[in-house]
């Protein structure tokens, strides 16, 4: 394991942030926080990387004991958000500073230098400076100068979260790309779980300063823990005191599965090449359910029509916290 976070507590004044965090994030892998905002992703973040103090637990960093030792002592590169590379300075001289202030030879500096800008596509903009680069090369930069200093742990905070949506799914397959190449152990906070899906190995979800589950995507996906993670990672519905998801659940025409919830369509909406139905069940429920055009159509299902929901066979389900 490369951190392993045990017992970890935060709180600010009265208000806990993060309460008894155990997290172990293994050597070499993508890792990402998922949650929503507020849930503490950032403040667990900044607790590994030693740029704040936990109340209590421990941290250690590539098996050695980290949890009072100052951020430079760490041995972590870091990327935010918002850019913080050096604005007066060129593409080249930023991804430079790290190596030159370790005082490492000229001609070693030069080579890694002209390396990393290799992996971050940025070679032939060494020369420009930071304000002449779009925000996707800016935050390629980033990445690069954090790089630069050989990191036991890599460690990005929402580093794609101020650009825009084309862009950031640029970006998180070049990332995903890259760090099938350099294989540096990657912790990466997103709120945003199509991206937490497409780029990690291991997905660990935060909400309200706790841990929800840890996982796989697809660990995830179909075996949710509990209705939260089950709703953050996709679209849920409730069904017969279930949470499921919308193309989980059967529609037919008659009553013939046993424990079939009757209802009646109320609402049809055609999205590309999916049918969203809204049926309003006998007991009361708005159900969402998804199917193909083509199912729909071999139904010949409308509103008004009368039909009964079961679950597919190996439905995804949690029981849902509250009683529908
Ligand atoms: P996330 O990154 O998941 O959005 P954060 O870790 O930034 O969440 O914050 C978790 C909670 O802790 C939020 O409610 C936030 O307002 C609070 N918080 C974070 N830092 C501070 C601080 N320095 N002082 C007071 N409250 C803070
Ligand atoms: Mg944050």
């Amino acid at each position: 394991m490369s951190i392993e976070v045990r017992g970890v507590n935060k709180s600010y004044g009265d208000f806990v942030a993060l309460e008894d965090i155990n997290v172990s994030i293994p050597t070499g892998q993508l890792t990402a926080l998922l949650g929503p905002s507020g849930g503490g992703k950032s403040t667990l973040l900044r607790i590994i990387a030693g740029l704040e103090s936990s109340d209590s637990g421990t941290v250690e960093i590539a098996g050695r004991e980290a949890t009072h030792l100052p951020p430079q002592k760490r041995n972590v590169g870091f990327v935010f958000q918002h850019y913080a590379v050096f604005k007066h300075m060129s593409v080249a001289k930023n991804v430079a500073f790290g190596l030159e202030i370790r005082k490492r030879p000229k001609a070693e500096v030069k080579a890694k230098v002209a390396e990393l800008l290799k992996l971050v596509h940025l070679s032939q903009f060494e020369n420009r400076l930071p304000g002449q680069l779009s925000g996707g090369q800016r935050q390629r930069l980033a990445l690069a100068r954090a790089l630069a200093v050989e990191p036991n742990v890599l460690l990005l905070d929402e580093p794609f979260g101020a650009l825009d949506a084309k862009v950031r799914k640029e970006l998180r397959d070049w990332l995903r790309r890259l760090h099938d190449e350099v294989h540096v152990t990657t912790v990466f906070v997103t709120h945003d779980q199509e991206e937490a899906m497409e780029v990690s190995d291991e997905i660990v979800v935060i909400n309200e300063g706790r841990v929800e589950q840890i996982g796989s995507p697809d660990d995830l996906y179909d075996a949710p823990a509990n209705p939260f993670v089950m709703g953050f990672l996709g679209e849920v519905t409730h069904l017969g005191g279930q949470t499921l998801r919308p193309h989980d659940i059967d529609v037919a025409l008659d009553p013939l599965a046993k424990g079939a919830i009757s209802g009646t369509i109320t609402r049809m909406l055609r999205v590309g090449f999916e049918v969203r139905l809204t049926v309003a069940t006998d007991d009361g429920a708005d159900v969402l359910v998804v199917l193909t055009r083509t199912h729909a159509r071999s139904l010949d299902l409308a509103e008004g029509a009368r039909v009964w929901l079961s679950p597919v066979a190996g439905a995804t389900s949690v029981r849902s916290m509250v009683a529908v």
